[in-house]
């Protein structure tokens, strides 16, 4: 089977997107930054899943390294080849360059780093430290498709609900 071709149905493919929108909502609820992934086989099975753990374990802790790291401790090169990760929000440059170095599949996104980067602008944010790259910059042979209009609205709220708690906690942490 070519790179990037799976058998999953549009239906099968929505739920993994919406599972990782999902996944962002419980991490949000943890106190982390809403963000959340899943990392799928060729036939749409779920065979990995994480959340945002910034605030609860350190500032590395982004769901897209922690399934490119699961993947290259327990699936072979063929399987990493043709597993797909679904995320609530494109992978920052760092989580690109493990999802490459881990040779997985397909990456497919719910919201763009150019949104969030547009919604942290209008809330007055500063820059953040890494440079945001989009992933065909950091990884250009990894097959991207996002934003969805529709679960990147869910993001940006999602996104609003984790600001207004930093805010009211006014220590920068929620
Ligand atoms: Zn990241």
């Amino acid at each position: 089977m070519p790179r990037g071709v799976t058998t999953v149905t549009p239906e099968r493919h929505q739920q993994l997107l919406q599972r990782a929108v999902d996944l962002a909502e419980q991490a949000l609820e943890a106190g982390d930054e809403p963000f959340g992934s899943v990392l799928a086989d060729a036939q749409g099975h779920v065979l990995c899943e994480a959340r945002n753990r910034i605030n609860s374990v350190d500032a590395t802790q982004h769901p897209e390294f922690e399934l490119a790291r699961w993947a290259a401790q327990h699936l072979d090169a063929e399987a990493r080849r043709e597993a797909t990760v679904f995320t609530s929000g494109e992978h920052c440059p760092m989580c690109a360059a493990a999802h490459a170095w881990a040779g997985l599949g397909p990456i497919v996104y719910a919201s763009s780093s150019k949104q969030l980067a547009g919604w942290h602008k209008a809330w007055g944010l500063e820059n953040p430290p890494v440079a945001p790259l989009t992933i065909e910059q950091v990884a250009p042979q990894v097959h991207v498709s996002g934003p969805d209009e529709k679960l990147a609205r869910a993001v940006h709220e999602l996104h609003g609900r984790y600001r207004e708690r930093v805010s009211a906690a006014g220590n920068g942490e929620p």
